[in-house]
């Protein structure tokens, strides 16, 4: 064998290494769930170089006219993956982007829908800017080459909350607060079919960087008057009924009433951080994982509320 031979079946081995090892494949596959509406469930993991960021829920509907699409993933190769698999279901165009908060799993899929219009409530545009290149460049850690070439692409349109009627489909869009400063939800009156974003987790714990626990169960009351046929959480599986509202309001309330009690009797954080779950909670995914995370992000101010609150009488007396 000559050494040119060598030379090309190297390469050729070469090529062929790196095209096993570079398909990055998210295999979305869109699960119907109600007429003409399709959700891509994600994991109920953490984000992983495994799975890519493939974490989220994310939906389109497709209407007479186009497409609507909900969230746009984690990653400009979600995007792609995901306009490919509605491409799939339907040659009708993309006619809308919704991003329903600023959190990266939800939006930095958004590169993939160049010259479609992206809307997002204004608070959640801010948040994309502000924080859209740290959150890119996380992702990349946590994900690996799942999220080369992702970039931020902020939202150009702000949401006008109210009804948009849409190829016959009635579309109410509410703003809302809680987990994020803005959380958009979106609820189809032409099916039932409540779009929750991440005000809703079922059987994964729910994530509180960016959260104000009172505005979200306000929130989640609000979601709870609608009387959905079908809930899309934003992590997790869809479903009948409120199970996803009872369950997110449930941890929530447990984990304010937790931190408070925690800080009344002085506890410090990491003693919090190994506090017992619930029973309830033990089939959560990431569970623990998140409690701790919570505590990071919330306790401080509980602690700093039970001084305030220890400190006032001894001010009064004064
Ligand atoms: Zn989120």
């Amino acid at each position: 064998m000559t050494a040119r031979v060598l030379t090309a079946l190297f390469a050729l081995a070469l090529g062929l290494v790196a095209h096993a090892a570079a398909p990055f494949d998210y295999a979305l596959q869109p699960e119907k769930i109600a007429d003409g509406t399709w959700a891509l469930i994600g994991s109920t993991e953490d984000i992983t170089r495994g799975n890519g960021g493939n974490i989220v829920n994310t939906a389109f509907i497709v209407t007479k006219e186009g497409v609507v699409v909900i969230d746009s993933g984690p990653s400009r190769r979600y995007g792609e993956q995901m306009r490919a698999a509605i491409a799939r279901i339907t040659d009708k165009p993309v006619l809308r982007v919704f991003n329903t908060h600023h959190h990266p799993d939800h939006f930095l899929g958004n590169q993939a829908y160049a010259g479609v219009p992206i809307a997002a409530l204004p608070s959640t545009r801010t948040g994309e800017r502000d924080d859209g290149s740290a959150f890119a460049d996380n992702m990349y850690r946590m994900a690996g080459d799942w999220a080369s070439g992702t970039e931020p692409q902020v939202a150009q349109q702000d949401v006008q909350p109210g009804l948009l009627t849409v190829g016959g489909h009635e579309l109410e869009l509410i703003a809302l607060e809680g987990h994020t400063a803005g959380d958009l939800a979106i609820f189809d009156r032409s099916t039932g079919v409540l779009f929750a974003g991440d005000l809703v987790f079922l059987d994964r714990a729910p994530t509180t960087p960016h959260a104000s626990i009172q505005r979200w169960l306000r929130s989640l009351d609000m979601l709870g008057a609608l009387n959905a046929k079908k809930t899309l959480p934003g992590h997790g599986p869809v479903h009948a009924g409120a199970v996803g509202i009872e369950q997110t309001r449930d941890w929530l309330k447990w984990l304010d009433e937790t931190l408070l009690q925690s800080a009344s009797r002085g506890l410090d954080m990491a003693e919090v951080m190994r506090l017992p779950l619930p029973e309830r909670f033990a089939r959560m995914s990431l569970a623990r994982s998140e409690f701790e995370r919570s505590v990071t992000h919330l306790y401080g101010a509980y602690e700093l509320r039970a001084l305030d609150s220890a400190a006032r009488p001894v001010l009064q007396q004064k």
